[in-house]
């Protein structure tokens, strides 16, 4: 009998169910935390999701609400049982680990570390954010930041994996290059902690063509960074051109990048297994459709 690599045996119905279940695509969209854990995992099973994402505390990064350890237990069972693939933590996107001014650099290092803290509930998962934007200092300079901050807040004992989402390259923005990424990974001290998200609509708009050479771009972020550390896409339509450095996200197949171009995306045998989520203008009954959309063209 096959044993899995996770050291389990197969689930019932045997050799076939098995390769069913290591080939089905993960993919999920971002939920609403306002219901707490255990609500945003139910409201995943009825959109047919078997991740999500979700922010660890509103935009403006004020105050989490109490962390409720039996409702992330709850989560974590129903995660399990239904065979969720991790899901995301996403950071509030105003944080700013390489700001200007060290009192915002502080404030971004502390939310952070205090989401990381409430994550220990939910032991597994990622925790998502946007690297920064060096708002004039340069790229350097923002990049060394950032990998200090990161090893202000980041410990070996921890339960979670951090990562650098892939930036449009908009303004100032730190991340919209492969090369950036690596450069924070070197400096990180506790690297094994840490990961990348690849955002389609930011790589595209950041000028990588995942329209006409998905392959060639990921053989480069292979080159760069490693596929290794590529831990969860996020599945966006853009509503602006290769290049345009915007991020604007569209709904599926209603953009610049394409349903046929994203389908080669949730299909391409390097991304196997990865949690994929939408970040679409959608409201829940749109993201009902794409995920089903986007589990047709899996299959
Ligand atoms: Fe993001
Ligand atoms: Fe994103
Ligand atoms: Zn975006």
């Amino acid at each position: 009998m096959a044993v899995r690599i996770d050291g389990r045996a197969p689930a019932a119905g045997g050799k076939n169910q098995a390769a069913a279940e290591a080939g089905r695509l993960h993919i999920g969209c971002h939920l609403s935390s306002s219901k707490g854990f255990a609500a945003m995992g139910r409201q995943a099973l009825e959109l047919g999701a078997d991740t999500f994402q979700f922010f660890t505390r509103n935009p403006r990064g004020s105050r989490a609400r109490g962390l409720d350890a039996a409702d992330a237990a709850a989560l974590a069972e129903l995660m399990a049982e239904h065979r969720f693939a991790p899901v995301i933590a996403h950071a509030p996107y105003t944080l700013n680990l390489c700001g200007a001014e060290e009192k915002n650099r502080e404030f971004a290092r502390e939310t952070m570390a205090d989401d990381l803290r409430r994550l220990e509930h939910l032991p597994g998962q990622y925790y998502n954010f946007h690297p920064g934007s060096h708002v004039g200092q340069g790229v350097e300079a923002g990049i060394d930041l950032i990998a200090r901050g990161l090893n202000a807040i980041l410990t070996p004992d921890l339960h979670t994996t951090v990562l650098l989402e892939t930036m449009a390259g908009k303004g100032s923005e730190v991340g919209g290059r492969f090369e950036e990424l690596r450069a924070i990974l070197d400096r990180v001290e506790v690297p094994d902690k840490m990961g990348v998200c690849l955002d389609t609509c930011h790589v595209s708009d950041a000028g990588y063509d995942i329209i006409g050479g998905l392959d060639g771009v990921l053989a480069e972020f292979d080159r760069i960074i490693g596929l290794d550390r590529l831990k969860a896409v996020h599945l966006n339509d853009s509503k602006n051109p290769l290049g345009s450095r915007r991020d604007r996200h569209a709904c599926i197949g209603e953009g610049e990048i394409g349903l046929e171009a994203l389908a080669r995306v949730v299909r391409h045998p390097a991304l196997r297994g990865l949690p994929f989520c939408l970040e679409t203008p959608n409201e829940l009954p749109g993201y009902k459709r794409e995920i089903a959309l986007m589990r047709r063209q899996a299959e």
